[in-house]
């Protein structure tokens, strides 16, 4: 069985000697698959490559600022054939959704990723679980093609970087990428434009919705938890949608003092949504699951039948049982 290693050798030879070559993002699309794909259309044409780039979903209007993010299309079956199909920082053949139609009509296949979870799917596999984003491994296939770098292809790069490690808060965050970044700084980047694209602007209605969810956040178990509630009422007069509710409740959880926050939110079909969230080593996903919710050590979910603030009774006591038996 092929083992997982980065190996931009093989890569680039699939690359040298195809001439048409069709690049593929994953479904849902983020910064560090779409700045990793509009990256590689750069550097293919600059070896004079005819590329055409695929994903199937929505490019995000907050992505829209990369190079060529329009050339984007979902396959319809009328494409290929082509040379060589190239996924990248698509963890498995089912993130490719539409685009795995290419792989039937590509001569050769590889993928360039840094899932530890990837079941090397292609022919060719350039896989690093280590690596914090798959842009910093095509900085590395940049330098095996030997295509140097520009202030566009710089863009790209930092969109992939920046997004995968949070900003370079997470821990994924290294060296080795700092070290780019300062290559990316002496080619122009233009960072503070971009970190407040990427970073900063958010729409309207989630500007509103987080004021009124402040408005009403209350502590409980010692200030140990924070709780924060949104009624439909507060979605409407705001004009926001479920997803403008997303990073609510991370502002719970950064309040001096809290080990634990919670966001319920009525939803459109009339249930309760909760997202919780904790700091370590405090863990919610128990919380959540004896309320048949689920989720992560640090971040679940529930999803209730009942009244907004009885159900939030409910959870609340339960987090607050946890704070009194530690
Ligand atoms: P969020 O609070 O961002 O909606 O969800 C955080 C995590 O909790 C998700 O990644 C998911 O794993 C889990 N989760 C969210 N909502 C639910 C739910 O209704 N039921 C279950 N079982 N898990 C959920
Ligand atoms: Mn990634």
């Amino acid at each position: 069985m092929e083992t997982m290693k980065r190996n931009p050798e093989a890569v680039a030879a699939y690359i040298r000697e195809a001439d048409t070559i069709a690049v593929a993002s994953h479904i849902n699309p983020d910064g560090d698959t779409l700045g990793s794909a509009t990256a590689m259309y750069l550097v293919l044409k600059a070896l004079g490559k005819q590329v055409s780039l695929f994903c199937d979903g929505k490019i995000p209007d907050q992505l829209s600022f990369l190079p060529n993010s329009g050339l984007f299309r979902v396959p319809d079956g009328s494409e290929g054939p082509f040379d060589l199909m190239l996924a990248v920082d698509v963890s498995d053949e089912k993130r490719l959704g539409k685009c795995a139609e290419l792989k039937a009509k590509s001569k050769k296949t590889a993928q360039i990723d840094h899932h530890p979870t990837n079941p090397l799917y292609m022919q060719v596999n350039s896989v690093d679980g280590g690596a914090p984003a798959t842009c910093m491994m095509i900085r590395e296939q940049m330098e095996t093609l030997g295509v140097p770098l520009t202030k566009e292809i710089a863009v790209c790069l930092y969109t992939g970087i920046s997004t995968d490690t949070g900003n370079f808060a997470f821990n994924c965050t290294n060296a080795e990428a700092f070290r780019m970044m300062g290559e990316l700084m002496e080619h122009g980047l233009p960072l503070a434009e971009l970190n407040r694209i990427l970073f900063r602007v958010k729409p309207r209605e989630q500007i509103k919705l987080l004021g009124r969810a402040l408005e009403d956040l209350t502590f409980r178990g010692n200030g140990k938890i924070a709780v924060m509630k949104l009624t439909a009422e507060d979605f409407r007069a705001c004009g926001a949608l479920a997803e403008h509710a997303d990073t609510v409740v991370n502002y719970g959880l950064d309040t001096v003092g809290t080990e634990m926050a919670l966001l319920a939110r009525e939803t459109a079909d009339g249930q309760v949504k909760f997202s919780l969230r904790a700091k370590e080593p405090c863990t919610v996903n128990d919380v959540a699951a004896r309320f048949g919710g689920g989720g992560h050590p640090q971040a679940s979910g529930i999803t209730m039948d009942g009244a907004l603030d009885e159900c939030v009774e409910k959870v609340a006591a339960e987090m607050e049982k946890k704070i009194t038996s530690l």
